[in-house]
């Protein structure tokens, strides 16, 4: 089985390297935003050629937006544009006409509807100081150096990474897997390598194919099993989370940078941002590792598994939750064990968003009416069960499996398209999403009247 599949890697640089990659970025920026300009201005002469009322026909020609046909206009510009343009790789150039392509597809899709959530506005350009430095090689001689300590890339040639690259360079000397492009980028004050790779991965099968297990993700814990297991949250999160806030405050008493006033950032300011930029990416960093680590163990050992669909976005609306939520990384989970699953040949099941599986009994199958968030234990007034809240919630996840299997719509392990399926005969709570925690929200149908709810099967 071919996946697509990223390696990243941070980049121990000497000052040399790095004014080469900074040259690099740089050239991506000039190239984005003179096409950007470009692009603007010929949308402008045409909105004021009809004004004039010119004909359509006779109108300046409007600019391909394809990244080939960017690149094709850029081409022929840079020698005026960018006299300097023989310095650098013209993938740098490419990295900054192929964001800007992507961006101008991007607006035109949401406009027209084509593309689902957020308005997404119109590029914008680059600034050299709010923009993330970055330059991506699709072409050329990329490579893992044996000794898996370096890379080489066009131009900027051999780097030193700080961490092995082994099980890359492994795959790779196998002959498993193949660099489709290399970027490097500064995040959080550190450069870094991500090598898109395709890799051929052998097909093999969960631990525990038989096994079904509901997954809570949670606020207190990163999630909560139906087995009963609790993962907690990476070590060393709370203390960097602890030391991002504190940061953050330290930054807010310091002369930053005015737009209004064209105040310049203090040198004090400059270098709080940067120790905040680093505590960022280190918080980052320390919750990656906790998901990847939960979402592998998953997907390896149990042959369905079950979570929530939530509406992330309209649960970031509620304040208090929003960063709880955006710690546990909610989407992030549902997205990795997506493709983890695939890889794995396990199934993943996402209970509808309506499906109330706080609310629920695991024992009898009553349903609340009410249950705050801060009610860390369910306690069933029609069975009397008191247990976890979570483990409550990932049981009735789990349950939800068995219920997709008997309800005559083929084994959960099949692997196919989106298919839905109606389990019948639990009394569902209406809920909005992104209300889960008022609690107060939910009315409950008479007992005993059947609604149907739907499961999807994710792959
Ligand atoms: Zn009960």
């Amino acid at each position: 089985m071919k996946t697509i599949q990223a390696y990243r890697f941070a980049l121990d640089l000497t000052a040399g390297q790095e004014r080469d990659v900074l040259a690099h970025a740089g050239a991506a920026r000039v190239a984005h935003n003179w096409a950007l300009a470009k692009v603007k201005a010929v949308m402008d002469q045409r909105t004021a050629e009809r004004s004039y009322g010119v004909p359509d026909e006779r109108l300046t020609p409007s600019l391909s937006w394809s990244l080939a046909g960017l690149r094709k206009a850029w081409n022929a510009a840079k020698p005026d544009v960018a006299p300097w343009w023989a310095e650098v790789s013209k993938e740098a150039f490419n990295t900054g006409l192929d964001a800007l392509a992507r961006g101008l597809k991007n607006w035109a899709d949401s406009r027209t509807g084509k593309r689902a959530g957020r308005p997404v506005g119109f590029p914008r350009f680059k600034s050299r100081r709010r923009t993330t430095a970055s330059v991506r090689f699709t072409t050329g001689a990329i490579r893992v150096e044996p000794d898996r300590m370096h890379v080489v890339l066009p131009r900027l040639g051999r780097l030193k990474l700080h961490e092995s690259a082994r099980k890359l360079g492994r795959r790779l000397e196998a002959g498993a897997a193949r660099i489709m492009s290399a970027t490097v980028r500064r995040d959080g004050g550190r450069w870094h390598v991500s090598f898109t790779v395709e890799v051929e991965r052998a097909e093999r099968g969960p631990a525990r194919p038989g096994v079904v297990v509901g997954v809570d993700v949670g606020i207190t814990h990163l999630a909560v099993l139906s087995t009963g297991e609790m993962v907690g949250n990476p070590r060393h999160l709370v203390a960097a989370q602890r030391r991002m806030r504190a940061l953050g405050r330290a930054l807010s008493r310091k002369a930053g940078p005015d737009r209004r006033t064209g105040q310049r950032a203090s040198k004090r300011w400059e270098r709080a941002a940067a120790r905040l930029g680093r505590a960022h990416a280190r918080v980052a960093n320390l919750r990656r590792d906790g998901l990847h680590k939960l979402t592998t163990r998953l997907a390896t050992t149990y042959g369905t598994i079950v979570v929530e669909d939530l509406n992330v976005t309209g649960m970031l609306a509620n304040r208090k939750l929003a960063r709880h939520i955006a710690d546990a990384g909610f989407a992030e989970i549902r997205r990795q064990l997506a493709y983890k699953t695939t890889w794995n040949g396990a199934g993943l099941l996402v209970a509808d968003r309506w499906y109330p599986s706080s609310k629920t009994c695991s024992g009898c199958g009553a349903v609340k009416t009410k249950l705050a968030l801060h009610e860390r234990e369910f306690a069933c007034e029609m069975c009397g069960l008191v247990i976890d809240r979570d483990r409550n919630a990932a049981l009735n996840l789990a349950a939800l499996a068995a219920q997709f299997d008997t309800a005559g719509s083929g084994p959960v392990a099949a692997r196919g398209a989106d298919q839905k399926t109606r389990v019948r005969g639990q009394v569902a709570t209406k809920r909005e999403p992104g209300t889960a925690s008022a609690g107060q929200t939910g009315t409950v149908p008479p007992q005993g009247r059947t609604i149907d709810r739907a499961l999807t099967k994710a792959h």
